[in-house]
């Protein structure tokens, strides 16, 4: 697995489903290549991905390669840092060239990135219909020809779009398997995408590292429904969110939950790469389920701080535990 970072974004302002934390990400690209046979890496805290650096940026220093994994697939992700703290993603199937992007927020940097290794675009995925996860549809469609997919939900609501995909459905991207997975909650048709072969999901804004989307059109239930789907995935399931939201995130979930060893950890984590204006995405499920706290809504020790009774169930507190965070 490959890392890179290299210059690249435009910054604008486009709010989407949270107040702005103020967190900027610095303009860069990450390129995770995921490959077929032997990836070499680094360990980096609580085991999230192996990861080669190289490029532009030389902060980070890589202390330590530890470790081989096998890879099954040859699916090259690459982060597309938009807006204020949105992320798109390229993803290329190497063995046959397929490109789509998911979420892209505005056309420019994801052009950009195209552009910089002289790749068409043969796919718009959209996780949901917010204008901060498809406002480059149109450009994007029109500029390369792709096609736009979306939820059925949301057939009258995403810009240009051509393929429906519903829940449970199986799409092959490129030589990859696709598995769609309705999370609403966030917003009533919002999905999903699962690449079993790779490891990653593409979640939107239904599950952000420490946190979870606002509620605009969905209840609790929903989102606890659409949380225990995708904590049914492997434990080393790398999550790619729509948002660099992780250090205010890190601030909330430590004020309900300060005793979490876990936790402290993987906040001081955070806090070091964003001080080297670092993504932290992606993020690996176990992490999120030890230390998220709308993961973790049977927990005493947040119930205690939320004053949630023992009794109320666990979309109920995760009802609490989501106000809080709209309040923080
Ligand atoms: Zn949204």
């Amino acid at each position: 697995m490959q890392m890179i970072y290299k210059a690249s974004c435009a910054m604008a302002s486009l709010p989407c489903s949270k107040v702005r934390s103020g967190i900027r990400v610095r303009p860069g690209t990450r390129q995770l290549s995921l490959r077929k046979g032997i990836v070499y890496g680094f360990m980096r805290l609580l085991s999230t991905p192996f990861k080669t650096l190289r490029g532009a940026s030389r902060t980070l220093k890589v202390a330590q390669f530890c470790s081989v994994s096998n890879m099954s697939s040859s699916l090259q992700i690459e982060m597309v840092p938009c807006l204020n703290d949105n992320y798109a993603y390229l993803v290329h199937d190497v063995d046959t060239g397929t490109v789509g992007v998911i979420d892209p927020s505005e056309a420019t940097p994801v052009i950009d990135a195209l552009s910089r290794k002289n790749r068409n675009l043969t796919y718009i995925l959209n996780t949901h219909h917010h204008h901060d996860h498809t406002g480059g549809n149109e450009e994007l469609k029109a500029r390369y020809g792709a096609k736009v997919i979306g939820s059925g939900v949301d057939r009258d609501r995403i810009p240009g779009i051509d393929i429906v995909l519903n829940d449970k459905e199986k799409w092959m991207f490129g030589g990859h398997e696709v598995q769609v997975m309705e999370t609403p909650g966030h917003t009533r048709g919002h999905i999903s995408f699962y690449f079993p072969g790779s490891g990653a999901i593409f979640a939107g804004d239904t599950l952000f590292s420490l946190s979870c989307g606002r509620l605009l059109e969905g209840t609790p239930e929903q989102m606890l429904s659409s949380l225990r789907k995708i904590m049914t995935l492997p434990d080393d399931t790398n999550i790619y969110c729509g948002h660099e939201y992780t250090l205010s995130n890190s601030k909330f979930a430590l004020s309900i939950d300060p005793n979490n060893e876990a936790l402290q950890s993987y906040a001081a984590h955070v806090a070091h790469l964003r001080s080297k204006s670092l993504p932290t995405i992606p993020t690996k499920l176990k992490v999120e389920k030890a230390c998220n706290p709308f993961l973790r809504t049977s927990s005493t020790a947040i119930r205690h701080a939320l004053n949630i009774p023992a009794t109320a169930n666990d979309s109920e507190a995760l009802g609490v535990i989501r106000q809080a965070k709209d309040n923080f």
